[in-house]
C-alpha cells in the first residue's frame, strides 16, 4: 500500500483526532465523531460524510474522470490529442523545482505534500529526480490517477500541523471553492521554515467546467500568502500565452453544440499556439504582469509573519499606477 510511509501522520478531516487503521478502512478515534474513511484501490479516501461537494463513493473506481486527464478509450482520440500544440508555454516550472530541490538537499528526509497530484505537474520530474531516497511524498487530489496515494479535499487537510517540509499547490487554487481557507491549511500543516510553492493562472478562460472559481492578479497572489515570507514569485506564462488562450476561447464562443465545440477546440490550437512563443521575449518585461497568463509563489513559513498591506501595495510591478 502506497500509503504506509505517511498513515502514521493522519488525522480525521472532519474533528481533527487520530484515525486507526481497520482492516479496509480508517476509523477516527473520537467516539463522538466516529467517521469512518474508506480505501479504494489502496487508496485512502479522507472525504467526510458531511462534505456537500463530494461523496466517499465517487472514488470507489479505479479510473478518474477524463475531465482530469483528457485520456479517452479511443485510440484514435488520443493520438490526435498527442498531435495537438499546448497554447501555453511555461518554461519556469522546470527552473522553480530545481530551485526548491536545492532548499530541500539539507533535510534527510523531507515530508512533501503534493495538493491536485494525481499526476505530475509541469516540471515536477525535475524535483522527484533530485529528492532524497527517504522523502516522504504525500500526493493527494480528488481523483483516482496513477500518482494519487491519497484523496482529501484541501479545505480540510488530513495532518497534523506542522508535518510538512513542503506543499505544492501547482494549478489547483483556482478549482477550489475557497482558496483563503486551503491557504490556512497549507499554512497549518507545513514545519516553521516549511516552503510552499503555488501556481496559479491569472487571465485564463474557464478549463475545469464546473471546477473553477478563481484567478488572481499578482498582488492578489501575493496577498493569498501574505503569512508567508516569500522566496520569489513571477509569472509562469506570460501574455503570448494569455492571447492564445483568448483567441481560443473567442473561437469557441461560436460553437452552438458540444461537438462543435469539440472540433474548434481542437482546431483552434494549431491557429494560435504560435502567439505562446512571444512570452520569451515579453516575460521579462515590467509590463508583461499585467497580462501574465499565470503566476507562482514561492514562500517560506515564519510563525508571526505577516505582510503588510501599504507594503503589498508597493510592490506593484507594472506601469498602470
Ligand atoms: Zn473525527
Amino acid at each position: 500500500m502506497r500509503f504506509h510511509s505517511f498513515e502514521h501522520l493522519l488525522n480525521c478531516p472532519e474533528c481533527g483526532a487520530k484515525v486507526s487503521l481497520q482492516q479496509d478502512h480508517f476509523q477516527c478515534t473520537n467516539h463522538s465523531c466516529n467517521i469512518t474513511y474508506p480505501i479504494y484501490y489502496g487508496v485512502p479516501v479522507f472525504i467526510s460524510n458531511k462534505n456537500e461537494v463530494f461523496q466517499q463513493e465517487d472514488f470507489n473506481t479505479p479510473e478518474a474522470p477524463a475531465i482530469f486527464f483528457g485520456n479517452s478509450k479511443n485510440p484514435v482520440i488520443n493520438f490526435l490529442r498527442k498531435l495537438r500544440p499546448d497554447v501555453t508555454l511555461n518554461y519556469t516550472s522546470k527552473i522553480n523545482y530545481a530551485k526548491i530541490a536545492d532548499r530541500l538537499r539539507n533535510i534527510e528526509s523531507p515530508r512533501i505534500l503534493v495538493i491536485g497530484g494525481s499526476i505530475d505537474g509541469t516540471g515536477m520530474s525535475i524535483l522527484k529526480q533530485q529528492l532524497p531516497q527517504q522523502t516522504i511524498m504525500v500526493e493527494s487530489d480528488v481523483a483516482q490517477g496513477p500518482n494519487t496515494n491519497i484523496i482529501f479535499d484541501a479545505h480540510h487537510i488530513p495532518f497534523d500541523a506542522n508535518t510538512f517540509d513542503l506543499v505544492i499547490v501547482q494549478a489547483v487554487l483556482e478549482h477550489v471553492l475557497d482558496p483563503f481557507q486551503c491557504v490556512k491549511e497549507i499554512e497549518r500543516v507545513l514545519n516553521e521554515n516549511g516552503i510552499v510553492y503555488a501556481e496559479t493562472p491569472f487571465m485564463q478562460q474557464v478549463h475545469g467546467g464546473k471546477y473553477d472559481f478563481h484567478r488572481f492578479t499578482d498582488l492578489g497572489h501575493r496577498r493569498l500568502f501574505r503569512n508567508f515570507e516569500e522566496i520569489d514569485r513571477g509569472l509562469v506564462a506570460g501574455p503570448g500565452s494569455s492571447l492564445a488562450w483568448s483567441l481560443r476561447y473567442f473561437f469557441l464562443s461560436f460553437a452552438f453544440n458540444k461537438t462543435i465545440d469539440r472540433i474548434i477546440s481542437y482546431g483552434s490550437s494549431f491557429f494560435v499556439f504560435w502567439l505562446k512563443y512571444f512570452d520569451y521575449l515579453l516575460n521579462h518585461n515590467k509590463g508583461a504582469c499585467d497580462g501574465a497568463c499565470g503566476l507562482y509563489f514561492i514562500g517560506v513559513k515564519k510563525t508571526g509573519y505577516v505582510l503588510p498591506d501599504h507594503v503589498l501595495l508597493q510592490q506593484y510591478k507594472g506601469y498602470r499606477s
